[in-house]
C-alpha cells in the first residue's frame, strides 16, 4: 500500500450560501514509501486545504484518504487523531514551537504525549537536534534561536514520534534564499536517512525539481 492515498477528493466551502467556493475538485494523489513529491501551487489553489485533509485534520466532502493502507473515511475523530499523531508529522511556514520551552523540551511533548518516557524522549530529542546541526542549541528558547534553527527544530519535532508520512506547507517560505537552501538541505537528509515519505509545497520550483516528483494543483486539480 502507499504510505498516503487520496482518490476522488472534492472540497467546498459555505455550501449553498451565495459565498460558496468549490476548492477541491477530485483528487486523486499517491505517495508511495520512501517518496517524496513537490506539490506546486499557485496561492489560493487549494494546497492548504488539501495538506489538512491528507493529515485529517478536515475531512472531504466526497472521496477517500487512506494512510498505510487504513481508510480513514468515515473514522471517529478520536480515530483520526490517534492515526495522526501516530503517522503524520506536519511543518509550516512558521515554526510554532511553544515559546515557553526548550528545543529539547518542544520536541519532547509530542513523545510524552504518546507515552514515551522522559529519558527516551529527552535522547531523541537530542538526537535529532544533531541530526539537523544544532545539537548546541537544545537548552534554547525558539525566542533565542535564528529564523533557520527555528525552523530546523520545528522539522525535528515533527519526526519526533517517527511518523510515517510528512506533510510540509512551505516549510522554508519564510527564510531568506541563502538560509531557505542551507536549512532545506538539511530537511531533506533528514527525510532520506529516515526512508519517510513526504508531501511538501512549496513555490519553489528549483527545490521542487530536487524531489522525487512534482505534482501542481491548479484551479483544484493536479495537472502532470
Ligand atoms: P492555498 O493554500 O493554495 O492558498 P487554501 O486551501 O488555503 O489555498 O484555500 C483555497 C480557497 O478556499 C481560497 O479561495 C480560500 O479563500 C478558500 N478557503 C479556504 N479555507 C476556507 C474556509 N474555511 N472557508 C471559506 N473559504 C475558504
Ligand atoms: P540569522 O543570521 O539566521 O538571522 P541571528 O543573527 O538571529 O541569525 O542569530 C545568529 C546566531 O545567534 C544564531 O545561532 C542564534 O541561535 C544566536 N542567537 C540569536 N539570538 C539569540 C539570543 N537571544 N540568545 C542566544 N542566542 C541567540
Amino acid at each position: 500500500d502507499p504510505v498516503l492515498r487520496l482518490s476522488g477528493i472534492t472540497k467546498a466551502y459555505n455550501h449553498g450560501k451565495p459565498n460558496e467556493v468549490t476548492v477541491l475538485r477530485g483528487i486523486d494523489l499517491e505517495v508511495g514509501r520512501g517518496e517524496v513529491v513537490a506539490l506546486v501551487a499557485p496561492s489560493g489553489a487549494g494546497k492548504s486545504t488539501l495538506l489538512h485533509i491528507a493529515g485529517l485534520l478536515d475531512t472531504p466532502d466526497t472521496g477517500t484518504v487512506a494512510i498505510g493502507g487504513t481508510d480513514m473515511t468515515g473514522k471517529r475523530d478520536t480515530a483520526r487523531t490517534a492515526v495522526r499523531r501516530r503517522d503524520v508529522g506536519f511543518i509550516y511556514q512558521f515554526h510554532h514551537l511553544l515559546p515557553e520551552f526548550t528545543a529539547v523540551e518542544n520536541i519532547m511533548l509530542p513523545q510524552l504525549a504518546n507515552g514515551v518516557t522522559r529519558t527516551a524522549a529527552k535522547a531523541r530529542a537530542q538526537t535529532l537536534l544533531g541530526q539537523v546541526g544544532v545539537a548546541h542549541r537544545g537548552a534554547h528558547r525558539p525566542a533565542e534561536l535564528s529564523g533557520g534553527e527555528q525552523q530546523r527544530v520545528a522539522f525535528c519535532r515533527a519526526l519526533a514520534n517517527a511518523p510515517k508520512l510528512l506533510l510540509a506547507d512551505e516549510p522554508t517560505g519564510n527564510l531568506d534564499p541563502g538560509t531557505s537552501e542551507t536549512v532545506f538541505a538539511a530537511l531533506m537528509e533528514l527525510v532520506r536517512s529516515t526512508g519517510l515519505s513526504a508531501l511538501i509545497a512549496t513555490h519553489n520550483l528549483e527545490l521542487a525539481a530536487r524531489m522525487d516528483r512534482q505534482i501542481r494543483l491548479d484551479q483544484g486539480a493536479l495537472t502532470g
